[in-house]
């Protein structure tokens, strides 16, 4: 079954609202089993509603609309599609009882913008909207089915997830559908692929593989479709367990792309405590840690040395060795480590010091240089890395590094 979605808004194309609606509904809906052929993104222009509805409709079985449902004048998706379905604007008694008392319940009164969202076209479904006021409209035509719904996100969700989910499941017998990811670190995209390439020559054609690389990490993405799931799942099953064997030490989940989790279900299996000392990442590999729930079990805390003062005063780093090595240097970046780490009395501490950009850096030393050092109970390693030139790339790629290095100790 074939899906397109179309977002309608001004406020997309100008890049004022970022279209995060197509993005949720895609993963919805290719959930349960639609081929999404395609997303478009066009203005609140009758015009370019009545194109672009014609033109979805002409290849796909269902059209999914999001924005332009408001009340004011600026909102033309409702009289846009009744036009084109060729219907006639009536008060949906039903509709207007529910704005009613949502506007009155908020201690408005009702107005002449709320009065008209109860103005319907007679050749539609109406779909509920529970989260506000703007009703959804369901039509079908020719067996196809379009169905508008508002732009404000969590009004949408709610009405995907609770009621045009459940009708188009009813309608439509939908195929099995497996996304199954394998989340790797620390192997760069072309080098995988290298690694790779036999596993992939001999995947079954049922299967379809795709590469997607992020700051430090890749992604592998298994895909298959058809109507038997347990059968589908056994030989992606058989293709992961393959991958496990190639690549053992670059996966860390097939289920989150969390790396902070990874490591810390690591750091709880192991029993072990976790600190931080961080000049260039400034926090960030704290962050990635701490918003992972229940990571007080494991992590004691950071210490944000950005100041050669800091890591002076708080971690003991040698005053002579920041002077004679910089403070992005292997001596400096090991001694924060072991600093933080007897601070805090932990087991394991991760340390960066490195030229972020895009400012700061020298011949010897140029911007994107990190150097990382993990200290575990056997003593303390580090690397360098030359990362890109671009300050927030080089601080989200030196986490994650640091980070993947911890999960090798652990
Ligand atoms: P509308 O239904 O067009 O009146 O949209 C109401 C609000 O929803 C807008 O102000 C946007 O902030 C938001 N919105 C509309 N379309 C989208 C979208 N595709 N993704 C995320 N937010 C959206
Ligand atoms: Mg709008």
């Amino acid at each position: 079954m074939n899906l397109d979605l179309i977002a309608i808004g001004d406020e997309l194309l100008i890049g004022q609202t970022l279209n995060t609606n197509v993005y949720w509904m895609s993963k919805e809906l290719n959930h349960i089993g639609f081929n999404i052929r395609q997303q478009i993104t066009i203005s609140d222009s009758e015009e370019a509603i009545l194109d672009a509805v014609e033109a979805a409709l002409s290849k796909s079985d269902v059209v999914l609309i999001t924005g332009g449902l408001g009340s004011t004048n600026d909102d033309l998706t409702m009289p846009t599609l009744n036009k084109y379905f060729g219907g006639e604007l009536v008060k949906d008694e039903a509709v207007y009882e529910h704005i009613e008392e949502m506007v009155t319940s908020r201690g408005f009164e009702m107005n002449e913008n709320n009065q008209k969202q109860a103005i319907v076209p007679n050749n539609c479904k109406v779909v509920h909207n529970a989260h506000g006021t703007a009703p959804g409209l369901w039509f079908e035509q020719d067996n196809k089915i379009v169905v508008a719904m508002p732009g404000v996100p969590y009004e949408m969700k709610g009405m995907l997830s609770d009621i045009v989910i459940p009708w188009l499941k009813e309608r439509y017998e939908l195929p099995e559908i497996i996304n199954q990811m394998v989340y790797t670190q620390g192997v760069p995209e072309a080098k995988l692929a290298e690694v790779l390439a036999d596993w992939e020559k001999n995947l079954p054609s049922t299967i379809k593989l795709a590469y997607l690389p992020s700051p430090g990490r890749v992604k592998l993405r298994l895909s298959s479709v058809g109507t038997n799931r347990k059968a589908l799942q056994g030989d992606i099953d058989l293709e992961v367990e393959k991958l496990n064997q190639l690549i053992p030490t670059h996966i860390y989940s097939e289920e989150t792309e969390d790396l902070g989790s990874a490591v810390g279900e690591l750091l709880r299996k192991n029993n072990a405590t976790l600190a931080t000392a961080e000049s260039c990442t400034g926090g960030y590999i704290a962050h990635l840690i701490t918003r992972v729930v229940g990571s007080s079990d494991y992590y004691k805390g950071s210490v944000v040395s950005y100041a050669n003062e800091i890591k002076m005063k708080k971690l003991n780093v040698n005053q002579e060795d920041i002077e004679n090595h910089g403070a992005v240097s292997q001596q400096v970046v090991e001694q924060m480590a072991l600093g933080v780490q007897q601070k805090m009395n932990t087991d394991y501490a991760v340390a960066t010091s490195g030229i972020a950009g895009p400012d700061g850096g020298t011949d010897q030393k140029p911007v994107g240089t990190v150097w990382i050092a993990v200290a575990t109970p056997a003593g303390v390693k580090s690397k360098k890395y030359l990362f890109g030139k671009q300050r927030e790339v080089n601080i989200e790629r030196a986490a994650i590094t640091g980070l993947g290095m911890l999960r090798k100790e652990l």
